[in-house]
């Protein structure tokens, strides 16, 4: 399998007054295309602050990063901008829906802010939520939704401009076992059915071991573990 993206020595480190916080120290991996890849590590070991550099939401210190063999580690804000809205889709924990938006207008959102024509825009949108298994309730509110259901929504809109890799910041931490089931279902049918290489941060071992591959952290420092043992 192709590789869709490589890190090589990334290198944070945040800046607090007079203090430096290291948190990334050297991490280096590569992810292949239609793998879903855990990575797991203790509050505070980096596994947001690495998830927010390889897609390009934030900037590395030091080291590269290769997306679709492209080094995007010292490309400009815009360019970031404009390569998340093309190839990389991101959710987070708190699944940060638009109250007053029904589940439908909240996924074609990002299209219609891409100034796509509202009918083109509302059919992606159908679409996206019937592959996270959501067809019937896309005229709900997200209240009117439980937790794993606004995240599915959450996923269908991170999913509507047909993104090659999805990032998952503890997209189950909110959630109960049944719910954040039904979250794991959703993305693991993106991965098979659609190809998408999906990166999952998560504490919960029933989430990870569901993974292809798992990735710890440890204080900025990253390993490799072993799924196959019980
Ligand atoms: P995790 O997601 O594993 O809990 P984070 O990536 O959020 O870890 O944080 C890693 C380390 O970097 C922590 O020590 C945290 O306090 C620090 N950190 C994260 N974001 C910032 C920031 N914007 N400014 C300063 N320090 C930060
Ligand atoms: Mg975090």
């Amino acid at each position: 399998m192709g590789e869709i993206l490589r890190a090589v020595d990334l290198w944070k480190i945040y800046s607090m007054g007079d203090a430096e916080v290291f948190a990334l120290r050297g991490v280096s991996l590569r992810i292949s295309q239609g793998e879903i890849l855990a990575i797991t590590g203790p509050s505070g070991s980096g596994k947001t602050t690495l998830l927010n550099c390889l897609s390009a939401l934030d900037v590395v210190s030091r080291g590269e990063i290769y997306f679709e063999e492209r080094d995007i580690s010292h490309i400009s804000d815009n360019e970031r901008t404009k390569l998340r809205g093309e190839r990389i889709g991101f959710i987070f924990q708190q699944y940060q829906l638009i109250p007053v938006l029904t589940a439908v207008e909240n996924v074609e959102l990002p299209l219609l802010l891409l100034n796509f024509p509202a009918d083109e825009a509302r059919k992606k949108a159908i679409e996206a939520l019937s592959m996270v298994g959501l067809s019937n309730r896309s005229n709900h509110k997200p209240s009117e939704l439980s937790g794993g259901q606004q995240q599915r929504v959450a996923i269908a809109r991170a999913i509507i401009h047909n993104p090659k890799i999805l990032f998952a910041d503890e997209p189950t931490g909110n959630l109960d076992s049944d719910t954040s089931d039904s979250v794991i279902q959703a993305l693991e049918e993106l991965n098979r059915i659609h190809g998408i290489t999906i990166v999952i941060v998560t504490h919960d071992i029933s989430v990870s071991r569901r993974c292809n591959r798992i990735l710890e952290i440890n204080d900025g420092i990253l390993s490799e573990i072993n799924n196959e043992e019980e």
